[in-house]
């Protein structure tokens, strides 16, 4: 590969990265199961190569004369995985940036945004002062989709949370079903598909988190039934087999699916409507043909699930605005 050559087309690549959308697909894009996140993939050989001559410091981060902004809206962190390696922190501008590292074989370092905030992936070869550059160097890139995020997250807090009372509305399926509380000698949850009612037994003293949990407890039982039942239809078209189904609770990753054909489908889906389940189904069992998004992939995708550009915009607006039904 040529070096030179690859560090002076690669000012005008990432000028049309930054300024696009923020996710970043291509022939070169290494795998990843997201059905939503934001990218910014570059090669390290390139980024490398971009950075001399030497004698210039890989990367000036702030002014000193001016002192950078206070901080606009807290900002994701990656949650806290028991088992996995502490997190590691980088200070860009007046942000404290939380960030997950993990190290791969590739040869690219790679910057991934998402609700759970930044996660890098980077080759084991560069050392971490290294890695650093390389996130300063992007961190106008970074922290303005941290931002967008952290913005977003906010928006969706300030919305009112379900009331737990008799005649509370839930989002079911794209639609609403209503909470019918009775009072009961056991409890018990019950769900009536023609008055679209969840009427659930509540004891003398009940809980709320307990009546919460009842309903989420529903909720999963539904969501795992139909996901199953889609994944039995989708499976066939797409000439696939899968190994298991979990129901998952991430954000708003919505599937992923392994190699070894495990797939996870987010229980929270079932807020949606049909179509949309459908799409992320589709969109997972094609990962079992092409573990990519390569052109190729999403002609799988098509082959079952035409409108899947229409379902991704959808999926992502209805994401942003579904109310934070169970905060915990
Ligand atoms: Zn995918």
């Amino acid at each position: 590969m040529d070096r030179v050559r690859n560090a002076r087309h690669f000012a005008p690549r990432l000028q049309r990265w930054l300024s696009g959308s923020g996710e970043l697909t291509g022939a070169r894009a290494a795998p990843q199961n997201k059905a939503d996140g934001s990218q910014l993939e570059l090669f390290a050989q390139d980024y490398f190569a971009a950075l001399e001559p030497a004698c210039a410091p890989p990367s000036a981060p702030q002014a000193l004369f001016k002192a950078p902004p206070p901080p606009r809206v807290a900002l994701p962190v990656p949650p806290i995985v028991p088992g996995a390696p502490p997190l590691r922190r980088i200070q860009l501008g007046a942000h404290a940036v939380d960030y997950v590292l993990r190290r791969s074989a590739r040869r690219s370092i790679g910057f991934m945004i998402d609700d759970d905030g930044l996660r890098v992936t980077a080759p084991r070869r560069l050392n971490l002062t290294e890695i650093d550059n390389a996130i300063r160097a992007k961190q106008r890139w970074i922290v303005t989709k941290l931002e967008e995020r952290g913005e977003r997250r906010a928006l969706r807090q300030k919305k009112p949370a379900v009331q737990w009372v008799d005649g509370a509305e839930l989002p079911y399926l794209g639609g609403a079903i209503t909470l019918r509380l009775q009072p009961a000698a056991r409890s018990h949850c019950r769900y009536d598909e023609q008055a679209r009612e969840l009427q659930v037994g509540v004891v003398a003293g009940l809980q709320e988190w307990q009546l919460r949990e009842r309903v989420r407890l529903w909720l999963q039982g539904q969501a795992k039934a139909l996901f199953a039942e889609r994944m039995a239809h989708f499976a066939p078209l797409l000439n696939v087999s899968y190994r298991s189904l979990t129901l998952s609770s991430a954000g708003t990753r919505w599937g992923s699916c392994t190699v070894g054909g495990s797939i996870r489908l987010n229980w929270r889906l079932i807020h949606f409507p049909l179509s949309l389940v459908d799409y992320v189904v589709a969109h997972e069992l094609a990962h079992l043909r092409e573990m990519n998004h390569s052109a190729q992939f999403w002609a799988t995708v098509a082959a079952v699930y035409p409108d899947y550009d229409g379902a991704k915009a959808a999926l992502r607006k209805l994401s942003q605005e579904l109310p934070v039904i169970f905060p915990d």
